[in-house]
């Protein structure tokens, strides 16, 4: 073993460490649970056309009815973490790591490629307005970026959105919009001026979903299976990275192992945990440890650590509001059977009086379930079947994120029984810019009301961070430094949310992930001067 460099965790921050390394020639070790318990299920074609002929029960439900289980157990799950193929994902998390919570909504990973094997891989840059709470400057993260996106092959366009996402040079063409998408961006387009002066722009997004063949991968090709399968060669999942670096011999992948805490010996970090096969201990020491286990895993670790069972953290996500937008003109027209089933469009609203920005997704509903709405709607339960089968072609839904910073967080601490426990407030949200976005989406042909815009729990974005605030100088024990250093333990890093004491209204992994490349490559520079 590389005793070096031990990283924790093959998710998005793991791995942007591991491809950091591998830029300086240096081969860590990742430790990892890494669950890849997976079922599998021989789709092909379209799933409009798949479903004529095959009996959809294995994809979409389940021996264990994995895909009814927001229904049968009151749980508020995404989609994609409800599809019987991609319960791996979450499978364990309650059994490895309990946890308790008040008024949030927490899931933990211990798969092979994290959370990030479910996600919607929207891929954004923060700008230098978005890291001005953080000693944390844009210039030092873009060759991080720059280097990610070559690795993942993220689509999108410098379009309207290039002032808040940045110009990108490495960008492959953008996914295919679907009808209504379509139809939406044209009517922006239209008026665009009108729009932009109030403070509302559109345009394509930045996601890590391939339109061109990329590095071995194949390219889109519209199926609308994105929702039921983790392992789509065209949308990024950072077990991919792995599995190139294990067969290039860049890393050594141990995976099945717990890890629990950390202590020190002789100038020596000693790594303690449990084989998960058998639960026997597991021991190892490292010179540099690599703390990548998200945000969650990574107060636990830290807190077990320094058997901290008083101190409460903050835990930040970005507050959501959940917008069905419904095109009139799309009524009664056929299913979009090649549509990109995932986000197609964003919408940023920018407020033309103080500067507050919100980001939303445009996101098709062709590949998720019709059964995500069953609840939405007010009528009997055959009712709202009718309205759903109804009404469903003509209908996009908005994910609107608020930024988040410590006067909004909630708290995590790590109680006598080793569960995690998260409390959290009711947050109210500024809804003045909801009603600007929803006059806008009138303009643009599409009808929502502030009557059905639901406020997902805390916790639902799931972009948790800021339990370990990255701070110039770090005076307290639960502060990490510029370079991911947690205050007073020399060779120790952090490297997933955790760091980010504030997260704006983009989904934050690929700035987690710049980071932890730039973290990597500094401790490179350590390693080979010492
Ligand atoms: C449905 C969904 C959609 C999402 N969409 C987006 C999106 O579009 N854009 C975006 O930016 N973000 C999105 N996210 C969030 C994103 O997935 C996470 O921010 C990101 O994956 C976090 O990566 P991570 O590596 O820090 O942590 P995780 O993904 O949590 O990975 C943790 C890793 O550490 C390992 N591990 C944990 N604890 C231990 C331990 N004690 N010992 C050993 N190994 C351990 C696990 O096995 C796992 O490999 C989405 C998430 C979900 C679930």
């Amino acid at each position: 073993m590389n005793k070096k460099i031990v990283i924790i965790g093959s998710g998005a921050s793991g791995i942007s460490a591991a491809l950091g390394f591998e830029k300086k020639g240096i081969v860590p070790t990742i430790l990892d649970v890494g669950d890849t318990n997976k079922k599998t299920c021989n789709v092909s074609g379209n799933l409009y056309d798949y479903r004529k002929n095959n009996e959809l029960f294995d994809l979409m439900i389940g021996e264990n009815l994995e895909g009814l289980s927001n229904i049968l157990n009151g749980t508020s799950l995404p989609p994609k973490l409800t599809s019987p193929m991609n319960n791996y994902i979450i499978s364990d998390h309650k059994e490895h790591s309990p946890l308790k919570t008040s008024n949030f909504s927490a899931i933990q990973s211990f798969a092979i490629g994290g959370l990030a094997a479910a996600w919607g891989a929207g891929l954004y840059r923060y700008n230098e307005s978005e890291l001005q709470n953080m000693p944390l400057r844009s210039a030092s993260l873009n060759p991080f970026y720059d280097a990610l996106s070559k690795e993942i092959g993220i689509s999108g366009q410098n379009d309207d959105l290039a002032p808040f996402f940045g110009n990108d040079d490495t960008l492959l063409p953008p996914v295919r919009l679907s009808g209504k998408a379509e139809y939406l961006y044209k009517k922006y387009s239209k008026k665009r001026d009108k729009f932009n002066k109030n403070g509302i722009f559109i345009g394509y997004p930045r996601i890590g979903v391939l339109t061109k063949n990329h590095k071995g991968r194949d390219k889109c090709n519209y199926s609308n299976f994105e929702t039921w399968l983790s392992d789509i060669p065209w949308v990024y999942n950072p077990a991919q990275s792995l599995n190139r670096l294990i067969k290039e011999d860049k890393v050594i992948y141990r995976k099945g192992i717990y890890v629990e805490s950390w202590n020190r010996k002789n100038g020596k970090i000693i790594i303690n945990g449990k084989n998960i096969s058998d639960n026997s201990p597991f021991k190892t020491t490292t010179d540099n440890l690599i703390i990548a286990t998200g945000t969650l895993n990574s107060a636990k670790l830290i807190l077990s650590s320094k058997k901290d069972t008083l101190t409460k953290l903050p835990i930040l996500d970005n507050p959501l509001l959940q917008i069905p937008v419904f095109l009139p003109s799309f009524l009664g027209s056929p299913i979009d059977k090649s549509a990109f089933g995932m986000t197609n469009l964003n919408l940023i609203f920018k407020s033309p009086e103080n500067g507050t920005t919100l980001q939303g997704s445009i996101i098709e509903l062709t590949s998720p379930p019709r059964s995500v709405f069953f609840e939405k709607f007010p009528a009997s339960s055959v009712m709202n079947l009718k309205l759903i089968k109804m009404i469903s072609t003509s209908l996009l839904a908005m994910f609107l994120y608020y930024p988040s910073s410590k006067n909004d967080a909630g708290s995590i601490r790590l109680n006598k029984n080793n569960e995690l426990e998260i409390v959290q407030k009711n947050l109210i949200l500024d809804k003045q810019p909801v009603k600007k976005i929803v006059n806008a989406l009138f303009g643009m042909g599409a009808l929502t009301h502030p009557l059905i815009i639901e406020q997902s729990m805390q916790g639902y974005a799931i972009h948790y961070a800021g339990t370990i605030p990255m701070k110039s100088k770090t005076t307290s024990d639960y502060e990490s430094s510029p370079d991911g250093e947690l205050h007073g333990e020399s060779g120790i890093y952090i490297v997933d949310g955790s760091s980010f004491s504030h997260i704006s209204s983009k989904n934050l992994s690929f700035t987690i992930m710049a980071n932890s490349m730039r973290i990597a490559d500094k401790i490179s520079d350590k390693v080979r001067r010492n």
